[in-house]
């Protein structure tokens, strides 16, 4: 067809370069929902220093999955849309058994329950400055 090809192949594929990307691959809503158990919740919001994590891994958002440098990053991570978003996902229960075979026609069907998750309480460290 005469001078050099055009065509462009890659137009437009940059979502599937971001779903194959794995470096900065975050946790699956479903094992963050997992992650919200409060056995769960409470060891991964009380970890050990871990200096290769941002923050020595103290400050961490359950929903998001992500570790923030310090208390303030958390915080304005919080206010923030990828958080609210984030939360806002998690209200859908994730699919369960009982509900595909309702779906499927066994049994009685259950309208998939919204529930309410709020952004987890920030600790505040105190530090020991008003003594001494
Ligand atoms: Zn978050």
């Amino acid at each position: 067809m005469g001078r050099q090809k055009r065509k462009k192949y890659h137009r437009g594929d940059t979502f599937i370069q971001k779903k194959f990307r794995t470096r900065r691959r975050t946790k699956d809503l479903d094992q963050i929902d997992d992650d919200m158990k409060p056995d769960n919740a409470e060891k991964l919001l009380n970890q050990d220093i871990d200096h290769d994590l941002p923050g020595a891994g103290q400050n961490y958002c359950l929903h998001c999955a992500k570790h923030f440098v310090d208390l303030r990053a958390l915080k304005e991570h919080f206010k923030g849309r990828p958080h609210k978003r984030r939360l806002r996902a998690l209200k859908d229960q994730p699919y369960t058994q009982k509900e595909a075979e309702a779906a499927a026609g066994m049994g009685s069907y259950y309208a998939p329950q919204k529930r309410t998750v709020e952004t987890q309480k920030v600790i505040e460290k105190e530090m020991d400055q008003s003594e001494n």
